[in-house]
C-alpha cells in the first residue's frame, strides 16, 4: 500500500489591491495610463511538504498569510502606481505629482511579471518564517484575465534580493520617502 500516491495539501488565499500601471512599448491602449481591480490568489504549500500540518490540522492559519502578504501589498503597490524602471517618461511624469506613491519594477508591469515578482520575490521575503513556501500565485487583471506564476517542484535554493519599496511623496504629512 505504500506506494499509493500521497494526498497534498495547499491553501488559497483571496487578496485584493487596486493600482495603476501602463505597458511600456505596448502597442496598443496598454500604454495609457489606467489602473485594474486586481486579485492574487496566493497558493501557499507547508515548506517541508505538502502533507505536514500542525496539531490543530493547518498547513498555516489563514490569517497570517492574509496578514503578511496583504500587508506588503498595502504598503506597497495598493493605490500606487507601477512603473518599469526603464519608462523614463512615465517616472518623469509620475514625479510631478504629488502627493503620490510608485513602485519602481524591474520588469514591465504586466500580470505576468507581477504574478512572478510576487512568487519569486515577496513570497519568500514575507512567508519564509510561517514554514511555508508560495507554490503559486494567480493575478488577476479583469475578471476575465488572470496569469499564474508556479513555482517549480525542485526550485535552485538562492537567497532572492529583498523586494523594492514604495515610494510615497506626501507634503501633507510632511512624509517623504
Ligand atoms: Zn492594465
Amino acid at each position: 500500500m505504500s506506494d499509493l500516491p500521497t494526498t497534498q495539501l495547499s491553501l488559497i488565499r483571496q487578496l485584493k489591491f487596486c493600482a495603476g500601471h501602463r505597458l511600456f512599448r505596448h502597442e496598443s491602449r496598454c500604454a495609457f495610463f489606467h489602473g485594474h481591480n486586481y486579485q492574487v490568489d496566493l497558493e501557499v504549500v507547508a515548506a517541508r511538504g505538502g502533507i505536514e500540518v500542525d496539531d490543530v490540522g493547518r498547513i498555516v492559519d489563514f490569517s497570517l498569510i492574509k496578514k503578511r502578504m496583504l500587508g506588503w501589498l498595502d504598503d506597497h503597490w495598493d493605490h500606487a502606481f507601477l512603473i518599469h524602471e526603464q519608462d523614463t517618461n512615465a517616472l518623469a511624469a509620475i514625479r510631478q505629482v504629488e502627493p503620490v506613491k510608485y513602485f519602481v519594477m524591474p520588469t514591465n508591469p504586466t500580470a505576468e511579471n507581477m504574478a512572478r515578482y510576487l512568487l519569486e520575490v515577496v513570497s519568500p521575503h514575507v512567508l519564509s518564517d510561517l514554514g511555508v513556501v508560495a507554490r503559486s500565485i494567480s493575478l488577476w487583471e479583469t475578471a476575465e484575465s488572470c496569469a499564474v506564476a508556479t513555482r517549480p517542484d525542485h526550485p535552485v535554493a538562492v537567497a532572492p534580493d529583498p523586494p523594492g519599496e514604495a515610494v510615497i511623496i506626501d507634503s501633507r504629512n510632511g512624509v517623504a520617502g
